[in-house]
């Protein structure tokens, strides 16, 4: 029999959400972690990405955090700042229904200033990185002696990142009694030696499913000489049907540049490599995620752990060296019961990057012709092309300014904005700034209106973000 989430015995808050969301039963990973980390135990978890590793810890947390006590009673580690970003919506998210939490999100790339100001007003969790937590622990305004949680998430790619020894002096920092909670989709041999070293009798739990298996994903190869990738991409994305997709390089050199071929052929696509700024990094992000833009080309690092609902096409334009690699890769797409495709260009049958990935998966990958000759190049990628439905509004007011999303929804539509709702998609808040997806060609009307009207009373500056951002 399946567990639910009633026998889990989470809170009525956190159930209500849970069914909101729709979920339907626990995933396996977390059936089997919520009940050791409610009863405050020290675990280690390992399941492949996408199997929902967020809530597994998130929900124990929200079940025992006292909102009482506003003050730091959980720190989650992760390695990058768009991870801690995912976690900490997830969280809230997760969270809604407890009135007055307050979850912080600390990292780099943001001024630390806000961050000491917001952990001075006092919080219940906080999501960060491990450079900027330590920065804030040895300044001295991240108190963390009532901290009773630690989460490392991810801590696989944090050692990769070589976030290490970072990680290993916050854990220092935090007081002795503690529950402490690491979550990987591998268990290396450095992972075990942390865990030695941080935890205290923790429970394994491993989510029975291989890590390598990738069941309802379908995978393909295409074999294409190095110098004729790019073409081979214009084939395979014009023969697959996709509503989104992100292509994957090794490195930022080929990102920028398969991203600077697509965009001269007015395709909609965007970039997301290491050397973007906090800011162009969650415009683009925002922007993909709105379906403002339909094609993301990203390094691993940039890439990794990104949640996207509806992402329907995986693109391997180089494969990685390391097939755990891979299998990270393409977890984006067929997320949460969804079916995605993969695609992966390769040198040729010898070509070991492939055969590592199928001794890994234990499947074998499916040759996918392209059929190269009768079409030109050039106009297959602009039947590609042509603008994105939805284009993104940034506007410059955010949480911090009160804005929720119904007052966005208000200055577009009603007498001021004279939209119809049905022309609104995706809105995101953030702090100090807000998305909004509008459809295509009211994109230039609806910043007019932004512009012209009030939010909260407040007047913000709207602007159509660039699609070269
Ligand atoms: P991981 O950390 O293991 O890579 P995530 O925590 O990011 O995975 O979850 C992947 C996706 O699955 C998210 O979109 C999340 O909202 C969704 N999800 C989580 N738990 C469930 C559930 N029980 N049922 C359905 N979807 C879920
Ligand atoms: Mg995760």
């Amino acid at each position: 029999m399946k567990t639910t989430f009633e026998s889990l015995q989470l809170a009525p808050e956190l159930l209500k959400v849970t069914q909101e969301l729709g979920y339907a039963c626990p995933t396996e990973i977390q059936a089997l972690a919520i009940p050791p980390l409610i009863a405050g135990r020290d675990l280690i978890g390992k399941s492949k990405t996408g199997s929902g590793k967020t809530a597994a810890f998130a929900l124990p947390l929200l079940q025992r955090v006292r909102l009482e006590q506003r003050r730091l009673q959980a720190l989650i580690l992760c390695p990058t700042r768009e991870l801690a970003a995912q976690v900490r919506r997830e969280i809230r998210t997760l969270g809604r229904g407890l009135s007055g939490l307050v979850v912080l999100e600390l990292v780099g790339g943001q001024p630390a200033r806000a961050q000491r100001e917001a952990l001075s007003r006092g919080a219940h969790i906080a999501v960060g990185t491990p450079g900027r937590v330590m920065d804030l622990l040895g300044s001295e305004a991240l108190d963390p002696h009532t901290i009773r949680t630690l989460v490392l998430d991810e801590a696989d790619r944090m050692l990769d990142m070589g976030f290490g020894p970072e990680v290993g002096r916050v854990v220092q920092r935090m007081p002795s009694q503690r529950q402490t909670v690491l979550f990987s989709a591998t268990l290396p041999e450095e992972i075990e030696t942390m865990s030695g070293a941080y935890q205290r009798e923790a429970v394994r739990v491993e989510a029975a499913s291989p890590e390598a298996a990738v069941p309802d994903i379908e995978q393909w190869k295409v074999y294409t000489p190095p110098d004729e990738r790019f073409d081979a991409l214009t084939h395979v994305l014009h023969r697959l049907p996709h509503a989104s997709a992100i292509i994957f390089c090794n490195y930022k050199a080929s990102v920028q540049q398969v991203t600077q071929r697509l965009k001269a052929a007015g395709v909609s696509a965007d970039r997301l490599d290491g050397s973007l700024d906090q800011f162009h990094r969650d415009q683009v992000l925002s922007r993909f995620r709105a379906g403002s833009v339909k094609l993301l080309v990203a390094t691993d690092v940039a890439g990794r752990g990104i949640d996207v609902a509806g992402l329907d096409l995986v693109v391997n334009y180089e494969l990685p060296q390391q097939p755990e690699i891979y299998v990270h890769r393409i977890g984006r797409t067929g997320r949460a019961e969804a079916s995605g495709v993969a695609v992966s260009l390769a040198v040729g049958p010898a070509d070991a990057r492939v055969t590592g990935v199928e001794e890994l998966t234990g499947t074998p990958i499916r040759e996918l012709p392209v059929e190269r000759s009768p079409e030109p190049l050039r106009g297959l990628l602009e039947q590609l092309a042509g603008p994105a439905a939805m284009a993104s509004i940034l506007i410059s007011g955010g949480r911090k300014d009160k804005v929720r999303p119904g007052d966005i929804v208000g200055a577009l539509t009603g007498e001021a904005g004279g939209l119809q709702g049905s022309a609104i998609g995706k809105i995101e808040v953030l702090d100090r700034f807000s998305y909004v997806a509008v459809e295509h060609p009211l994109a230039r009307l609806a910043v007019e209106r932004l512009n012209q009207g009030r939010i909260k009373g407040k007047r913000f500056r709207a602007t159509l973000t660039p699609s070269d951002a």
